[in-house]
């Protein structure tokens, strides 16, 4: 199979120089391998023919059956078009070629019967179908099973390359080949009753039924899952059987001082458990490499600064990134008021810390004065050198490129310790693929007296009900914000929007102070007017997503969400947990149009159904698919997965991830005889990829 890759797909019969680079560019197919990986996206039953009299604009793609009574071409030059009418005796429907005229012409003759595939549609009430693919009746390809619809785009098409043609190759390949080469251990294949390779790819190209296909697209997911699984479970393993992570031995005076003088409250259970997890791996003698969940407002924050003394009482520096400025900013001034009267020497460091104070904190993190730092990516920049370096944490981990995330770390000749925070919580079959055996901490309590966000989804036009709800808030001396969506393809109109509502607002409450935010204003007066809400002067805040993450402001009590329906779900809920931090009843309200479609408002109504945002985070990625979770495409691990879904196949990652376990615990190195397939496969499949239990 691994062969495969490297036979170039122009040497494929029907193939060529130039159709493989186009199919190299539009597709990625580049080799053998790669076709015969190009899977259909869907399937039709081909022993379904439609009625040409039943056809309508709404239809998808469907076969139909009969002949053609005429060919003509209309139009002239670039314009011409040639339309072939075809009849199955109900009625008829005109074909259309916009291009390949005289081709078409030679290859279909008026009085044979053939079966045509395609999208019928309607055009001055008239019936069409617009560049079908075409069968003789008869022929292999046209009979019986299901038919595969391959994934093309608009270019392939014009270039004539149809879902036929790729089927065509497929054919060509398979039966030109020599056997398929088996590429999972035979322990694996009994264990799953898994098809063979050669029988799944032939099934699932050109299946007979609906029951093969099933068996034979199963095989092919696992076996996509399963490499995934085997490589990251093979890292942790190597991960876990090293030794050389700096050893926290103690819990010293900061640590305990902290706990006893300084602490703001108690903590909850989940901190308590969380930060014992924690020590515990800082105390092992390995590298700690950990994942902390944990909802929005759950006091992530507390937890990262009293594993930080831990790192401090043992002689090491520590410290916090954060995404953005206003961010770090905020962490900062938390936890210098924390720890500053314990004696711990602690500062900021972010891209519009001044050249004088940036020397100095230079040479305070070079030198060791500088126990704790907080900051931004500039923290990541090369002049930053640190003494010893024994504990870095990171808050928002999504934000952050995986490359900016592992430079930080090799800052020391020895890895710290790594805790990567996350409020965007991960659904289990997703972060198992994503995070593999990075070990995972959940926080899943709230501090006590929290009360649930009231979330309501509110029509356009019942805005004057909202703005009634807003005055009444803002007479109470609560805070505001409105939310606008970034429709990113058009920033203009987007901004726009946003300065719109802006204006509005200010006539709607004049005698509250307005302030607005924006991504595209520049940082020092994005956080001159962020500081001017968080400090109350404003009282309402209209914002782009910009303040999604982190912001702290008790005293704001209600968030407007505009446009709702263009928000995911995880997006909504990081933005509701802005409110609801403080000791008052909070409300978020979800804008929409009044005519939005049903599964839209179902997935709004999710939120209104639940404040928990795992809850929310698992509807999601059931409802959206793992593509669009936000997060996912950000952490920059991009799983080119060809068949498996993470969203609908999580039984099947936890098969693989189960089967992975099993062969691993059998023989950890793979060198038994009949595992020399997986170290083989293991090794091609993941030649390029990177390290992920090392950077995640
Ligand atoms: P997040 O997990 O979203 O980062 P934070 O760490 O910002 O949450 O905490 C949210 C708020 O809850 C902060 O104001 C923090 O001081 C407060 N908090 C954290 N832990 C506790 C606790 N155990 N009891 C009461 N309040 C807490
Ligand atoms: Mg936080």
């Amino acid at each position: 199979m691994n062969s495969l890759r490297r036979i170039d797909i122009k040497y494929l019969k029907g193939v060529g120089p130039k159709r493989a680079d186009l199919i190299g560019r539009e597709l990625g197919i580049k080799s053998y391998y790669d076709l015969l990986h190009h899977f259909p996206s869907h399937y039709v039953d081909r022993s379904k023919i439609y009625n040409i009299v039943d056809l309508h604009g709404e239809m998808p793609a469907l076969q139909i059956k009969g002949k053609f009574l005429t060919f003509n071409v209309v139009g002239e030059g670039a314009k011409s078009r040639l339309i072939g009418l075809f009849s199955d005796g109900t009625a008829t429907i005109e074909v259309v070629w916009f291009r390949r005229i005289s081709q078409i012409k030679q290859a279909y003759k008026t009085g044979n019967e053939y079966i045509l595939f395609g999208k019928p549609g309607e055009f001055n009430g008239t019936r069409q179908m617009v560049h079908p693919e075409i069968d003789p009746v008869g022929s292999t390809t046209a009979t019986g099973g299901l038919r595969g619809v391959y994934p093309l785009t608009e270019k392939l098409r014009n270039a004539g390359i149809g879902s036929r043609t790729i089927f065509t190759w497929v054919m060509n390949l398979l039966s030109t080949m020599r056997p398929v080469a088996e590429t999972l251990s035979t322990d694996v294949i009994e264990a799953m009753k898994l098809m063979p390779l050669r029988d799944a790819l032939v099934a699932v190209h050109n299946p007979q039924d609906a029951a093969t296909l099933q068996k034979a697209r199963f095989r092919l997911k696992f076996e996509e899952l399963f490499y995934i699984q085997l490589n990251l479970r093979r890292h942790s393993l190597m991960r876990a059987a090293r030794t050389d992570g700096i050893r926290f031995g103690r819990v010293g005076e900061f640590f305990n001082t902290f706990y006893e003088r300084q602490l703001p409250f108690d903590l909850t259970n989940a901190q308590k458990r969380v930060i014992k997890e924690i020590r515990h791996d800082m105390g092992s003698g390995r590298q700690m490499n950990r994942l902390l969940q944990g909802d929005v407002g759950s006091g992530k924050t507390l937890v990262a600064l009293m594993t930080m003394l831990i790192a401090i009482d043992n002689g090491y520096q520590a410290c916090l990134m954060a995404p953005t400025e206003i961010l770090a900013t905020q962490h900062y001034q938390t936890l210098r008021e924390l720890v500053a009267p314990i004696g711990i020497n602690v500062r900021l460091l972010t891209g519009s810390t001044r050249a004088k104070e940036r020397r100095e904190i230079h040479e305070g993190l070079l030198s060791g004065d500088i126990q704790l730092i907080v900051g931004t990516h500039a923290l990541i920049e090369d002049t930053v050198k640190f003494r010893n370096l024994g504990f870095v944490v990171i808050d928002e981990q999504h934000r952050f490129g995986v490359m900016q995330r592992s430079r930080l770390w090799t800052k020391n000749s020895v890895l710290p310790h790594v805790l990567v925070m996350t409020a965007t919580p991960i659904p289990r079959t997703l972060a198992m693929t994503l995070y593999g055996d990075l070990d995972v901490s959940v926080i899943d309590e709230l501090p006590p007296g929290r009360k649930p966000v009231d979330t309501m989804i509110c029509y356009d036009t019942r805005r004057e009900m909202v703005n009634r709800s807003i005055g009444r808030q803002l007479a109470m001396g609560r805070q505001v914000y409105i939310v606008y969506p970034l429709i990113s393809e058009n920033e203009k109109l987007d901004l726009k929007s946003l300065e719109d509502g802006y204006e509005t607002i200010c006539e709607t409450f004049p005698s509250y102070e307005v302030t607005y935010v924006h991504g595209k204003m520049k940082p020092a007066e994005k956080d001159r007017r962020m500081n001017d809400f968080v400090s109350g002067k404003a009282r309402i805040l209209v914002a782009t997503t910009v303040i999604e993450v982190g912001v702290n402001v008790p005293n704001a009590t209600t968030m407007v969400i505009e446009n709702a329906e263009r928000f995911g779900l995880s997006q909504l809920h990081q933005l509701r947990g802005r409110v609801g931090r403080g000791a008052d009843k909070s409300y978020c309200v979800l804008m929409t149009k009044p005519q939005i479609a049903k599964n839209t408002r179902e997935r709004l109504e999710i939120m209104t159904s639940t404040n928990d945002g795992f809850i929310v985070a698992e509807a999601d990625l059931k409802m959206r698919g793992p593509g669009d979770i936000e997060g996912t495409l950000q952490s920059g691990i991009a799983f080119d997965l060809k068949i498996a879904n993470l969203a609908t196949d999580q039984q099947i990652v936890q098969y693989a991830r189960d089967r992975a376990e099993a062969v691993l615990e059998d023989d950890p190195s793979l060198g038994k005889p009949v595992h020399a397939v997986l170290l083989a496969n293991l090794q091609e499949n993941f030649e390029k990829a990177i390290d992920l239990s090392r950077i995640s």
